[in-house]
């Protein structure tokens, strides 16, 4: 059987390694897990909630245990990883165990058609059955908790393909569900690399969660669309940071220097494109590399580290070839630039590019490091124009002394959400639905869109006038056809007189006749 190692990337060392699951056996695990999904969801939600509940308490129990295991498998700060990972995961559970009942309450649906007077329709929300979530490394536990709390609650039961990079912190994350009550088979980890997540797909889950590149993204929606599987796909992004000549420049520096550089810039909502407005440029630039020059580059573990290591060799060479090309087609490097291998093999400064052309890699692709172009733009409209000049659409953030004026022109960025004098932080916040626009997905994860994304809207509609006749059933006498017109024009005549004059056709043709 083989096995996925567990590296540790700031020394590039192996310290465990795991069995993966063969690729014949996956079939199986979805069998499992459609017949104990059959028994959870006749639970109550109560009762669901109380496993989610004992689940919310462990993690915290096990939060250092846990942060420092995300440190070591994935290189970002130990203060990262309990203060976005662990904490934020911790209140997926508080939101959704405060309001999965308010967001799975059937709704009533009104019926406005006269014709449908008798009649009474609810909207439920049915769990999906089988979810699958397919997860990346860069939030290995945030990202398919946020999506896997909700599902559970939500009555599904879910197979987790964690990426073979953080493959532990995943078993960590399950476990405590198994500690907390949760029957095995209701969450089941495949282990393994892509081919996996592929022959999870291919073994016909009723949903798909996926999180990663856009290229995989596309190979996953097209294997599930001829499954005729939903999807959500949350994919790449290269978001936009847009400062406005009003915004406080140093505020706005430290933002931006932050959601570049939080988990070593690896971030899909990091801030990847840096849009400021000419009359400002220098100043900001300046309060830009100021900051930039503070940040401390170190081993996650070692306290007070701000950059960790990228995480894996590979990843530091695609990151080197966008620069290299950028620098080639014109770009400069204003700080930064290079590997530091004194800390280990996947250590790379945190660095400014100006003078960017906007044709250059680290503008047109997404950049998966620690490495911020800025660009500056004529006007507010030129800058809004530049921001939405991509073919992803995650998320942004405008920056501006005008909040009023920052909401405005955050409904005009092609994002699926902008903050205005914050960035990538939202992800944090359960309530916000998260996901993206064009080529940066389809579908939203968190708050109560998330939820329902795990769900089948399934409308049940009941006749009570048992004795009201369907103007619609068989039947088309001749003699009825005026009374059919009075009933189309008692529905939607124009004037108030037209439909009074039209109420005794009207209601001869839905009681009077008897249907065929
Ligand atoms: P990836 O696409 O390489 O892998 C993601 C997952 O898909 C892994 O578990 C991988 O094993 C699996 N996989 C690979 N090939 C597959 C296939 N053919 N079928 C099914 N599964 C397959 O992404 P990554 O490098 O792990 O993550 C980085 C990317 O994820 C970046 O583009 C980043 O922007 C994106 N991301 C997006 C979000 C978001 O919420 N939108 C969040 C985090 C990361």
């Amino acid at each position: 059987m083989l096995t996925i190692l567990a590296i540790d990337p700031a020394t590039n060392q192996q310290f465990a390694e795991t069995q993966t699951t063969p690729l014949a056996e996956i079939p199986e695990i979805i069998r499992r897990a459609r017949q104990a999904q059959t028994a959870w969801v006749g639970q109550s939600l109560g009762q669901r909630a109380s496993v989610i509940r004992r689940f919310q308490r462990l993690l915290f129990a096990h939060r250092q245990e846990m942060a420092e295991l995300i440190t070591r498998e994935n290189g970002k700060p130990i203060a990262e990883s309990l203060l976005v990972h662990v904490a934020v995961t911790l209140d997926f559970a508080r939101f959704y165990l405060r309001s999965a009942r308010a967001i799975l309450r059937p709704q009533p649906i009104r019926m406005g058609n006269p014709a449908f007077l008798g009649k009474r329709g609810r909207l439920y929300w049915e769990p999906m059955g089988v979810v699958a979530i397919i997860s990346p490394w860069n939030y290995p536990l945030l990202l398919p908790f946020g999506e896997l709390i909700p599902a559970l609650l939500a009555g599904n039961a879910v197979v987790l393909k964690p990426s073979e990079f953080t493959v532990r912190t995943a078993l960590l994350g399950v476990e405590l569900l198994r500690q907390a009550g949760l029957a095995p088979d209701l969450c089941q980890v495949v282990v393994g690399v892509g081919e996996a997540g592929a022959a999870l797909i291919e073994a016909a889950p009723d949903k798909v969660f996926f999180t990663g590149s856009a290229r995989t993204g596309r190979a996953v929606a097209l294997a599930a669309a001829a499954r005729f599987i939903p999807v959500s796909l949350e994919l790449g992004g290269s978001d936009a940071c847009v400062i406005l000549a009003d915004a406080d420049l140093d505020r706005a520096a430290s933002g931006a220097v932050w959601a570049r550089f939080s988990n070593g810039g690896q971030t899909c909502v990091a801030a990847k494109r840096v849009i400021v407005e000419r009359g400002i440029y220098q100043p900001f630039l300046e309060h830009l590399i100021r900051k930039v020059a503070m940040l401390r580059l170190g081993p996650g573990d070692r306290p007070g580290t701000e950059l960790g290591p990228m995480i894996r060799p590979a990843q530091l060479e695609l990151l080197e070839r966008q620069l290299g090309e950028s620098v080639s087609k014109g770009a400069r490097v204003a700080i930064g630039g290079k590997r530091r291998p004194d800390l280990g093999p996947n250590f790379f400064e945190p660095t400014v590019v100006t003078e960017v052309p906007l044709d250059a890699p680290v503008w047109r692709e997404e950049v998966f490091g620690p490495v911020l172009p800025i660009v500056a733009a004529e006007n507010a409209e030129d800058a809004i124009r530049l921001a939405n000049d991509s073919t992803y659409g995650l998320s942004a953030s405008v920056w501006t002394g005008d909040r009023r004026r920052g909401e405005v022109l955050a409904r005009r960025l092609e994002a699926g959400a902008v903050q205005v004098n914050d960035a990538a932080s939202h992800v944090g916040a359960s309530e916000v639905p998260h996901g993206g626009e064009k080529e940066s997905g389809l579908g939203r994860s968190h708050g109560a869109l998330g939820m329902l994304e795990s769900c089948r809207p399934r409308a049940v509609v009941s006749d009570r006038l048992d004795w009201m006749r369907k103007p619609w059933w068989f039947g088309y006498h001749p003699a009825s056809h005026a009374d059919r017109d009075a009933f189309l024009r008692f529905a939607f005549g124009a004037s108030l007189w037209t439909r009074i004059r039209a109420i005794p056709g009207a209601l001869r043709l839905l009681v009077n006749r008897r249907p065929v």
